[in-house]
């Protein structure tokens, strides 16, 4: 089968890789209909993660069950599956406790390979979600993006406590912060300040529910929320790069006694412990668990009341995925989907 390889930094190539086979008897099997270059995939890509090169890449997948091991109960050969980028068992006291990013038994799907033709899903019951039926071709990205952008928004706006009578601020305007704009929207937030200086990004922004644009960045950012805000900061903000200035910007943002979600993965990041402690903000984030919000997300798509699949500018073959990761390192996409 093909699968895409990445060899070191700016160096990606799709090539024949073994087929993946049932290992466990609770893993399935699942021919992937499409799958995506992610954000993260571009710390490697840029050479700020070190790994044992090569690695298979992709964390991302939706597609139609081809087999299932002797154990798996919830699905079955032919059904359409949406799951996120760890393998969880979903019965554990973390997972029970809504923490499935988590599980004490997690397996993490990037290390799988799910920019692939096959893709082989450890702890199948607990990770996978199916669909009522197998989807029409236009739901498909939306799916997808249920696997990771959509669901780490999610969760992120989750985590800030987006909810109806707040303003939300969102730091950060790759798929997940624009994701995390549709859901805060979603969640009945009465105003979503999108953080952005990119066109396309800002039209994009507003179609899911902003309300506001700032083009600012770092003080400058910060003040043009508290002038937003009666001088006070938002009562949610979500932080979505995972930077220093990125993090930095959103704690100043929020106001005392607000929630700050964060999703970005940190990379130098390091918070003033005399700054947190007198910006009395809640801070809670990390890895999201998506499989949480998989079942409602799955829902919402199914009826056409998101679409999240817009966040997509680009698809492409998977043997071009070389081109897909360029695109989305300098900016050109905001989020690449592959079709393998
Ligand atoms: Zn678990």
């Amino acid at each position: 089968m093909r699968g895409a390889v990445m060899y070191g930094p700016r160096d990606v190539r799709v090539e024949e890789r073994e087929e993946p086979r049932i290992v466990e008897p609770t893993d399935a099997i699942i021919r992937v209909s499409a799958a995506c270059v992610c954000g993260s995939d571009l710390w490697p890509y840029r050479g700020a993660e070190e790994y044992e090169w090569p690695v298979p890449m992709g964390h991302e997948y939706a597609g139609i069950v081809e087999e299932v091991g002797a154990d798996v109960r919830t699905v079955k050969p032919g059904q359409f599956v949406v799951g996120s980028f760890w393998a969880t068992d979903n019965t554990c006291e973390i997972c029970r406790s809504g923490y499935q990013s988590a599980c004490v038994n997690r397996v993490p799907m990037g290390a799988l390979g799910a920019q692939a033709e096959l893709l082989r899903v450890p702890l199948a019951d607990g990770t996978l979600v199916a669909t009522p039926d197998i989807p029409p071709d236009d739901l498909v990205p939306g799916l997808l993006a249920a696997s990771d952008v959509l669901g780490t928004g999610w969760f992120a706006a989750v985590a800030a406590q987006a909810g109806p009578g707040r303003t939300v601020a969102v730091v950060g305007d790759g798929a997940v912060g624009l994701l995390a704009v549709l859901a805060a929207r979603q969640l009945g937030a009465e105003r979503v300040i999108a953080l952005s200086r990119h066109e396309s990004r800002q039209r994009l922004a507003r179609e899911f529910g902003a309300t506001d644009i700032v083009e600012e960045r770092g003080a400058a950012g910060v003040a043009a929320i508290k002038e937003l805000t009666d001088g006070l900061g938002a009562h949610s903000v979500v932080e979505a790069v995972g930077t220093h200035e990125s993090m930095t910007q959103a704690l100043d943002s929020t106001r005392p006694g607000g929630h700050l979600g964060f999703v970005g993965v940190a990379h130098d990041v390091s918070i003033d412990g005399l700054g947190l402690f007198w910006s009395l903000a809640h801070v809670h984030g990390g890895p999201a668990p998506v499989r949480r919000f998989l079942p409602e997300l799955i829902d919402l798509i199914w009826n056409r009341q998101i679409d999240p699949g817009k966040v997509f500018d680009r698809t492409l073959p998977l043997d071009e995925a070389a081109d897909g990761y360029r695109a989305m390192d300098e900016r050109e996409a905001i989020k690449v989907l592959l079709r393998p």
